[in-house]
Protein backbone atom coordinates (compact mmCIF):
# COMPACT_ATOMS: atom_id res chain seq x y z
CA UNK A 1 0.00 0.00 0.00
CA UNK A 2 0.89 3.57 -1.20
CA UNK A 3 0.41 5.06 2.95
CA UNK A 4 2.70 2.82 4.10
CA UNK A 5 6.03 4.37 3.80
CA UNK A 6 4.32 7.81 5.24
CA UNK A 7 2.48 6.14 8.21
CA UNK A 8 5.95 4.86 8.99
CA UNK A 9 6.78 8.40 9.03
CA UNK A 10 4.40 9.69 11.35
CA UNK A 11 4.90 6.82 13.77
CA UNK A 12 8.67 8.50 13.91
CA UNK A 13 7.60 11.64 14.21
CA UNK A 14 4.39 12.18 15.53
CA UNK A 15 3.98 9.21 17.60
CA UNK A 16 5.19 6.98 20.18
CA UNK A 17 8.75 6.00 20.25
CA UNK A 18 9.68 2.72 18.50
CA UNK A 19 12.49 0.77 17.44
CA UNK A 20 12.82 0.37 13.50
CA UNK A 21 12.29 -2.94 13.06
CA UNK A 22 9.43 -3.31 15.55
CA UNK A 23 7.70 -0.93 13.74
CA UNK A 24 8.13 -2.27 9.73
CA UNK A 25 6.96 -5.69 11.94
CA UNK A 26 4.06 -3.92 13.10
CA UNK A 27 3.18 -2.09 9.79
CA UNK A 28 3.50 -5.22 7.71
CA UNK A 29 1.22 -7.00 10.60
CA UNK A 30 -1.37 -4.81 10.17
CA UNK A 31 -1.81 -3.66 6.97
CA UNK A 32 -1.21 -6.58 4.60
CA UNK A 33 -4.86 -7.71 4.22
CA UNK A 34 -6.80 -4.56 4.51
CA UNK A 35 -7.97 -4.52 1.12
CA UNK A 36 -8.04 -8.19 0.15
CA UNK A 37 -11.45 -9.51 -0.13
CA UNK A 38 -13.03 -12.22 1.63
CA UNK A 39 -16.78 -13.90 1.51
CA UNK A 40 -19.17 -12.77 3.11
CA UNK A 41 -21.25 -14.70 5.37
CA UNK A 42 -23.67 -14.94 8.43
CA UNK A 43 -22.58 -14.75 12.18
CA UNK A 44 -25.50 -15.52 14.17
CA UNK A 45 -29.39 -14.68 13.48
CA UNK A 46 -29.73 -11.08 11.78
CA UNK A 47 -25.36 -10.14 12.32
CA UNK A 48 -23.55 -10.84 9.26
CA UNK A 49 -19.72 -10.35 8.14
CA UNK A 50 -19.19 -7.96 5.21
CA UNK A 51 -15.60 -7.07 5.49
CA UNK A 52 -12.17 -7.85 4.07
CA UNK A 53 -10.02 -10.46 5.31
CA UNK A 54 -8.14 -7.88 7.27
CA UNK A 55 -11.18 -5.32 8.74
CA UNK A 56 -14.17 -6.10 9.86
CA UNK A 57 -17.07 -4.35 8.76
CA UNK A 58 -20.78 -5.84 10.18
CA UNK A 59 -23.82 -5.77 8.50
CA UNK A 60 -26.99 -6.17 11.03
CA UNK A 61 -30.55 -6.62 9.46
CA UNK A 62 -34.09 -6.00 10.07
CA UNK A 63 -36.96 -6.14 7.77
CA UNK A 64 -37.23 -2.64 8.10
CA UNK A 65 -33.28 -1.65 7.02
CA UNK A 66 -30.56 -2.27 7.77
CA UNK A 67 -27.42 -1.14 10.36
CA UNK A 68 -24.16 -1.25 9.06
CA UNK A 69 -20.73 -1.11 11.93
CA UNK A 70 -17.49 0.02 10.80
CA UNK A 71 -16.59 0.55 7.10
CA UNK A 72 -12.53 -0.15 6.75
CA UNK A 73 -10.48 1.58 4.51
CA UNK A 74 -11.46 3.89 1.48
CA UNK A 75 -10.32 1.64 -0.66
CA UNK A 76 -12.23 -1.26 0.61
CA UNK A 77 -15.31 0.44 -0.06
CA UNK A 78 -16.81 -1.55 -2.97
CA UNK A 79 -15.51 -4.85 -1.69
CA UNK A 80 -18.58 -4.12 1.36
CA UNK A 81 -20.98 -2.67 -1.05
CA UNK A 82 -20.35 -6.40 -3.19
CA UNK A 83 -20.58 -8.34 -0.06
CA UNK A 84 -23.50 -6.89 1.13
CA UNK A 85 -25.42 -7.34 -2.48
CA UNK A 86 -23.63 -11.01 -2.42
CA UNK A 87 -25.90 -11.74 0.95
CA UNK A 88 -28.74 -10.71 -1.09
CA UNK A 89 -29.34 -7.34 1.20
CA UNK A 90 -29.62 -3.58 -0.57
CA UNK A 91 -26.81 -1.29 0.16
CA UNK A 92 -29.80 1.60 -0.51
CA UNK A 93 -31.76 -0.33 2.80
CA UNK A 94 -28.73 0.68 5.37
CA UNK A 95 -30.48 3.19 7.45
CA UNK A 96 -27.69 3.64 10.33
CA UNK A 97 -23.77 3.84 9.76
CA UNK A 98 -21.83 3.10 13.23
CA UNK A 99 -18.47 3.54 14.37
CA UNK A 100 -16.78 1.48 17.19
CA UNK A 101 -14.10 4.14 16.65
CA UNK A 102 -12.56 6.96 14.24
CA UNK A 103 -9.63 5.41 12.98
CA UNK A 104 -9.05 5.50 9.33
CA UNK A 105 -8.93 1.58 8.84
CA UNK A 106 -12.83 1.59 10.48
CA UNK A 107 -14.24 4.68 8.84
CA UNK A 108 -12.86 4.74 5.33
CA UNK A 109 -16.60 4.10 3.43
CA UNK A 110 -18.48 6.00 6.13
CA UNK A 111 -18.64 9.29 3.78
CA UNK A 112 -19.55 7.34 0.89
CA UNK A 113 -22.50 5.22 2.38
CA UNK A 114 -23.95 8.08 3.84
CA UNK A 115 -24.00 9.87 0.45
CA UNK A 116 -25.33 6.86 -1.42
CA UNK A 117 -27.82 5.16 1.15
CA UNK A 118 -28.73 9.17 3.20
CA UNK A 119 -28.03 6.60 6.80
CA UNK A 120 -28.08 8.59 9.64
CA UNK A 121 -24.28 8.33 10.89
CA UNK A 122 -23.98 7.97 14.79
CA UNK A 123 -21.19 8.79 17.03
CA UNK A 124 -20.26 9.24 20.60
CA UNK A 125 -19.19 13.21 21.04
CA UNK A 126 -15.48 12.66 21.25
CA UNK A 127 -15.11 10.54 18.31
CA UNK A 128 -17.22 13.18 16.65
CA UNK A 129 -14.76 15.86 15.79
CA UNK A 130 -12.69 13.12 14.36
CA UNK A 131 -15.54 11.63 12.21
CA UNK A 132 -16.14 15.04 10.97
CA UNK A 133 -12.40 16.37 10.90
CA UNK A 134 -11.34 12.62 8.97
CA UNK A 135 -7.97 12.61 11.01
CA UNK A 136 -6.25 10.62 13.77
CA UNK A 137 -6.33 11.99 17.16
CA UNK A 138 -3.69 14.01 18.16
CA UNK A 139 -2.07 13.74 14.34
CA UNK A 140 -4.58 16.34 12.46
CA UNK A 141 -2.06 17.13 9.77
CA UNK A 142 -0.81 13.31 9.43
CA UNK A 143 -1.82 13.13 5.70
CA UNK A 144 -1.00 9.08 6.02
CA UNK A 145 -3.67 8.60 8.68
CA UNK A 146 -6.53 11.27 7.22
CA UNK A 147 -10.05 9.29 5.93
CA UNK A 148 -13.18 10.67 3.92
CA UNK A 149 -14.64 13.00 7.00
CA UNK A 150 -18.31 12.47 7.36
CA UNK A 151 -20.96 14.60 8.97
CA UNK A 152 -22.50 12.78 12.42
CA UNK A 153 -26.05 12.97 12.46
CA UNK A 154 -27.01 11.35 15.36
CA UNK A 155 -24.16 11.30 18.85
CA UNK A 156 -25.01 8.96 21.48
CA UNK A 157 -23.53 8.03 25.23
CA UNK A 158 -23.62 5.40 27.41
CA UNK A 159 -26.23 3.05 27.30
CA UNK A 160 -28.10 5.00 24.30
CA UNK A 161 -29.76 2.51 22.11
CA UNK A 162 -30.67 3.04 18.31
CA UNK A 163 -34.01 0.95 17.37
CA UNK A 164 -34.45 -0.68 14.05
CA UNK A 165 -37.98 -3.18 13.48
CA UNK A 166 -37.14 -5.38 16.45
CA UNK A 167 -33.33 -5.01 16.07
CA UNK A 168 -31.66 -2.48 19.40
CA UNK A 169 -28.05 -1.96 19.87
CA UNK A 170 -26.48 -0.48 22.58
CA UNK A 171 -23.70 1.82 23.40
CA UNK A 172 -21.47 1.39 25.67
CA UNK A 173 -18.64 3.88 26.27
CA UNK A 174 -15.30 2.49 26.26
CA UNK A 175 -12.83 5.05 25.78
CA UNK A 176 -9.13 4.82 24.99
CA UNK A 177 -8.22 3.40 21.92
CA UNK A 178 -10.05 6.24 21.26
CA UNK A 179 -11.28 8.82 23.05
CA UNK A 180 -14.98 8.04 21.87
CA UNK A 181 -14.25 4.46 21.41
CA UNK A 182 -17.87 2.65 21.37
CA UNK A 183 -18.37 -0.91 22.02
CA UNK A 184 -22.08 -2.28 21.08
CA UNK A 185 -24.21 -5.25 21.77
CA UNK A 186 -27.57 -6.22 20.09
CA UNK A 187 -29.54 -9.89 21.23
CA UNK A 188 -29.44 -12.32 18.46
CA UNK A 189 -31.17 -15.55 18.26
CA UNK A 190 -30.73 -18.55 17.63
CA UNK A 191 -32.37 -22.02 18.00
CA UNK A 192 -34.58 -20.62 20.99
CA UNK A 193 -31.84 -19.05 22.46
CA UNK A 194 -30.92 -15.59 23.34
CA UNK A 195 -27.32 -14.22 22.77
CA UNK A 196 -25.74 -11.15 23.49
CA UNK A 197 -23.41 -10.34 20.56
CA UNK A 198 -20.89 -7.73 21.11
CA UNK A 199 -19.12 -5.53 18.72
CA UNK A 200 -15.79 -4.38 20.91
CA UNK A 201 -14.22 -1.58 20.11
CA UNK A 202 -10.81 -2.23 21.02
CA UNK A 203 -8.45 -1.89 23.97
CA UNK A 204 -5.03 -1.97 21.86
CA UNK A 205 -2.50 0.53 22.29
CA UNK A 206 -1.95 1.28 18.36
CA UNK A 207 -0.24 4.27 17.64
CA UNK A 208 -1.33 6.11 21.12
CA UNK A 209 0.90 7.89 22.96
CA UNK A 210 -0.07 6.81 26.83
CA UNK A 211 2.78 9.53 28.18
CA UNK A 212 2.31 12.97 28.02
CA UNK A 213 -0.53 12.87 25.51
CA UNK A 214 -1.15 16.58 25.12
CA UNK A 215 -5.02 15.93 23.31
CA UNK A 216 -5.26 13.21 25.56
CA UNK A 217 -3.60 13.59 28.75
CA UNK A 218 -6.14 11.49 30.75
CA UNK A 219 -5.72 8.54 28.01
CA UNK A 220 -4.26 5.69 30.57
CA UNK A 221 -6.89 6.43 32.95
CA UNK A 222 -9.87 5.98 30.34
CA UNK A 223 -8.29 2.86 29.34
CA UNK A 224 -8.08 1.09 32.43
CA UNK A 225 -11.64 2.43 33.38
CA UNK A 226 -12.60 0.69 29.77
CA UNK A 227 -10.91 -2.77 31.24
CA UNK A 228 -13.13 -2.09 34.43
CA UNK A 229 -16.36 -1.54 32.96
CA UNK A 230 -16.43 -3.81 29.64
CA UNK A 231 -15.97 -6.80 32.18
CA UNK A 232 -19.55 -6.19 33.04
CA UNK A 233 -21.00 -6.92 29.66
CA UNK A 234 -21.77 -10.49 29.83
CA UNK A 235 -21.15 -11.47 25.38
CA UNK A 236 -21.78 -15.26 24.21
CA UNK A 237 -20.81 -13.91 20.53
CA UNK A 238 -17.54 -11.79 20.84
CA UNK A 239 -16.84 -9.51 17.83
CA UNK A 240 -14.31 -6.70 16.88
CA UNK A 241 -12.72 -4.94 14.48
CA UNK A 242 -9.96 -6.95 13.50
CA UNK A 243 -11.11 -10.51 12.72
CA UNK A 244 -7.91 -12.15 14.16
CA UNK A 245 -9.31 -10.08 17.45
CA UNK A 246 -12.01 -12.55 17.39
CA UNK A 247 -10.05 -15.29 15.59
CA UNK A 248 -12.86 -15.52 13.10
CA UNK A 249 -11.30 -17.55 10.31
CA UNK A 250 -10.65 -20.62 12.84
CA UNK A 251 -14.70 -20.29 13.63
CA UNK A 252 -15.44 -19.62 9.96
CA UNK A 253 -13.57 -23.15 9.27
CA UNK A 254 -16.13 -24.44 12.14
CA UNK A 255 -19.30 -23.28 10.56
CA UNK A 256 -22.32 -26.02 9.81
CA UNK A 257 -19.57 -28.97 11.94
CA UNK A 258 -20.81 -30.06 15.37
CA UNK A 259 -23.96 -28.88 15.11
CA UNK A 260 -23.33 -25.73 17.12
CA UNK A 261 -22.58 -21.59 16.26
CA UNK A 262 -19.02 -21.93 16.64
CA UNK A 263 -19.23 -17.82 17.22
CA UNK A 264 -21.10 -18.62 20.34
CA UNK A 265 -18.43 -18.93 23.09
CA UNK A 266 -19.70 -17.46 26.35
CA UNK A 267 -16.31 -16.89 28.18
CA UNK A 268 -13.89 -15.83 25.52
CA UNK A 269 -14.66 -12.14 25.63
CA UNK A 270 -13.34 -12.14 29.39
CA UNK A 271 -10.36 -14.24 28.39
CA UNK A 272 -9.69 -11.66 25.60
CA UNK A 273 -9.71 -8.49 28.38
CA UNK A 274 -7.51 -9.91 30.64
CA UNK A 275 -5.14 -10.27 27.94
CA UNK A 276 -5.65 -6.85 26.18
CA UNK A 277 -5.58 -5.41 29.89
CA UNK A 278 -2.13 -7.07 30.46
CA UNK A 279 -0.53 -6.11 27.05
CA UNK A 280 -2.11 -2.64 27.54
CA UNK A 281 -0.26 -2.33 30.83
CA UNK A 282 3.21 -3.39 29.99
CA UNK A 283 2.61 -1.14 26.62
CA UNK A 284 2.36 1.41 29.03
CA UNK A 285 5.41 0.42 31.00
CA UNK A 286 7.65 0.17 28.07
CA UNK A 287 6.18 3.90 27.10
CA UNK A 288 6.89 5.24 30.56
CA UNK A 289 10.37 3.66 30.10
CA UNK A 290 11.22 5.08 26.73
CA UNK A 291 10.33 8.89 27.81
CA UNK A 292 12.31 8.66 30.94
CA UNK A 293 15.42 7.21 29.20
CA UNK A 294 15.16 10.19 27.13
CA UNK A 295 15.20 12.82 30.13
ZN1 LIG B 1 -7.96 1.64 15.98
ZN1 LIG C 1 -7.92 -0.90 13.68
Amino acid sequence: MKILPAIAVSLFTAMVPAQAQTLSELIKKWTVNWNTPTEPFKIIDNVYYVGTAGLSSFLVTSPNGHVLIDTATAQATPLIKANIEKLGFKVSDIKYLLNTHAHLDHTGGFAEFKKETGAQMVASAADKPLLEGGYYPGAENENALKFPPVKVDRVIGQGDKITIGKVTLTAHMTPGHSPGCTTWTTVAREKRWNHTVVFFCSATIALNRLVGNPTYPNIVDDYRKTFTNARAIIADVFLAPHPEMFNMEEKRALIGKYGVNPFVKASEFHTFLRNAEKAFEEGLAKQRAATEAKQ
